[in-house]
């Protein structure tokens, strides 16, 4: 027998309705905040990454799915969902369109990483993305989005934890600040670290080693370096929230596993989920665009694990959807009344109601058996003495009541 590859899932037919539950639940928030949807390919050319993602980070470092294609070409599986988006923006010129241009997607994201709860090699996003603002109300509108999906699909959870990084001007100050600190330290730390020390020391904030944690515990913050324009636009975007009733934390820690942030940055954080606990991360990249060969232009989004999502609405015994199953199920009364009740069936789907009917020969008593288990609302029965009378019964399976009705009404009856 040939595996499933390790980290990655199968959504069975019989699950797959909490996935359409959570992708409508999705679609229809992005649209109520006037977001549409870019589709981007699911391999991009690995330069892009390097250059949007960044080469201190861990997705760029160990996690991309990197390879030749046929022609030589190093291309690589999305590892995430924001660099495809960028390159879109410039190719496609969205700049020349009415701005903001606000998109969201639904994609599948390629990491390399050890599996374990919450954490495979393929796992699936929903992220939105404001481009050409960089007012702190489209920084609230993201975020307030992702709440508004939180609150919809039943859950007062995840926190938003927020912070602001500042921008390559409050960085300067700020990384001499933190290389002081950890100049001692730096023998200390993991290989990576040692080399982001150099490079990109904030990135050593977000390392998940214990004993690199240990030492950037009492690190310098970075909202203790942010310069005036900085420091207004956070405290302009917790004035916005607090009016919007949007609970939220400043979290001095949270700095983001990619190069590409400026200014704000947040998590939504669940405790149902044990550690792999941040459910969606986003922030502000003022120079994302420009990075990957555009003009420089103002954005701000977030990335949402959709199998943590899952998995926290489980734990919490929230809904998830309804299985998909046909409104009612047909039987042929008798063996001899299989092709009857089969165009019946068909009549009733082309009129758009859902419909099933036997397709293995069970008997009668076996295909009221296997419509009970499936869980189809309605069942009726179909021969020769219902195509005589013209006239059939429907059965409400939750209580066994029965109605009868013509035949030829049936689809009516049942909208
Ligand atoms: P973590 O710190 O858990 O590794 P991250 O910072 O790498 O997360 P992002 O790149 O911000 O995560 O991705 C956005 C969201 O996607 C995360 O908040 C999480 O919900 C989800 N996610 C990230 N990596 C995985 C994974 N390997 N498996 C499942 N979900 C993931
Ligand atoms: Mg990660």
């Amino acid at each position: 027998m040939i595996n499933i590859p390790k980290g990655t899932k199968d959504v069975s037919p019989f699950i797959s309705y909490k996935w359409h539950y959570l992708e409508d639940a999705v679609r229809k928030t992005a649209a109520d905040f006037g977001f549409t949807e870019i589709r981007t390919p699911t391999f991009e050319h690995t330069e892009l990454f390097l250059r949007g993602v960044g080469e201190t980070t861990d997705i760029v470092n160990k996690e991309m799915y990197t390879f030749l294609d046929k022609g030589s070409r190093s291309v690589t599986l999305k590892p995430e969902g924001t660099a495809g988006v960028a390159r879109a923006y410039i190719e496609g010129g969205y700049a020349e369109y009415p701005q903001p241009v606000k998109m969201y997607y639904l994609t599948p994201v390629f990491r390399y990483e050890r599996p374990q709860a919450g954490r495979l090699r393929e796992h699936h996003q929903f992220g939105v993305e404001l481009y050409g603002s960089a007012s702190p109300f489209a920084d609230a509108e993201v975020m307030i989005l992702a709440k508004t999906l939180f609150s919809r699909l039943g859950l007062t959870e995840p926190v938003l934890n927020i912070n602001s990084i500042g921008c390559p001007e409050c960085r300067k100050t700020y990384n001499a600040a933190l290389r002081e600190y950890l100049g001692n330290n730096l023998q200390n730390m993991c290989a990576s670290c040692r080399e982001r020390f150099d490079k990109n020391p904030l990135r050593i904030l977000d390392c998940k080693e214990p004993g690199c944690r240990k030492i950037t515990a009492g690190a310098p913050r970075t909202i203790d370096y942010l310069c005036d324009d900085c420091k207004s636009h956070f405290e302009k975007l917790q004035s916005i929230l607090r009016a919007a009733g949007i609970e939220f934390k400043v979290n001095p820690s949270i700095v983001r596993g990619l190069d590409y942030y400026t200014g704000t940055v947040f998590e939504f954080i669940s405790d149902a989920i044990g550690a792999q606990g941040t459910v969606c991360g986003g922030g502000r990249y003022n120079n994302l665009v420009s990075e990957v060969g555009g003009k420089p232009t103002p954005a701000v989004g977030f990335g949402m694990g959709l199998e943590r999502l899952l998995m926290i609405l489980e734990n919490l015994n929230l809904p998830v959807g309804e299985p998909e199953i046909p409104v009612i199920y047909i039987a042929p009364a008798s063996e001899a009344d299989a092709e009857k009740a089969f165009e019946l069936v068909n009549a009733l789907r082309s009129k758009g109601i859902s419909a099933d009917s036997d397709l293995v020969g069970r008997s009668l008593k076996a295909q009221m058996k296997y419509a009970g288990k499936r869980g189809y609302k309605f069942t009726a029965v179909f021969g020769g003495a219902e195509e005589e009378s013209g006239k059939i019964k429907i059965k409400r399976m939750e209580d066994g009541s029965e109605y009868e009705c013509a035949v030829s009404e049936m689809a009516e009856v049942l909208k």
